[in-house]
């Protein structure tokens, strides 16, 4: 069975972004999917077409593929009193899109009055390398077709 739309794909992945490792599923189970339902990123899942059980691969994602271009423009300025008091950078925000989308903010700078974050993803800008090793391929059950996404062994997570 080869990796295709509507299959449930498992992989053990490695991902590097500029040498260090940062993400990987050694040591854990491996990540199950939904092929062809953007359940992951889109240059992985591209890449994964059409491999089967076995299979091991290097793919190199651009960002447009992977977590977007970097957008200068994506910073914003907002009063230090609508954020908590240890605030500082690094801490993460769950923020919203004008779509009504979520996004993660990432302070950048803190000052008495001030705080800035950026709603760039952390990996924006960056190529992907993931090292990917195929573990298994089956057909998805109705009820995971009707979901767009993996139920576990024990069936429903949500
Ligand atoms: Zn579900």
């Amino acid at each position: 069975m080869k990796v295709a739309k509507d299959k449930v794909v498992a992989i053990d992945y490695t991902l590097t972004v500029q040498g260090d490792v940062v993400d990987t599923t050694a040591g854990g189970e491996p990540l199950e999917y939904l092929h062809g339902h953007g359940n992951i990123i889109t240059g992985l899942e591209n890449a994964l077409a059409g491999l089967s059980k076995g299979d091991s691969i290097n793919v190199q994602v651009e960002p447009e593929d992977g977590y977007g271009e970097y957008d200068e423009d994506g910073t914003e300025v907002h009063p230090r009193s609508e954020f908590p008091q240890e605030v500082e950078v690094g801490s993460m925000f769950v923020g919203e899109t004008e779509d009504g989308d979520e996004v993660m903010l990432t302070v950048v700078e803190v000052d008495d009055e001030n705080v800035t974050v950026d709603r760039n993803h952390p990996l924006a800008g960056e190529v992907l390398s993931f090292d990917v090793t195929v573990r298994d391929v089956r057909d998805a059950s109705p009820e995971e077709l009707d979901h767009g996404h993996v139920h576990g062994p024990d069936g429903h997570h949500h």
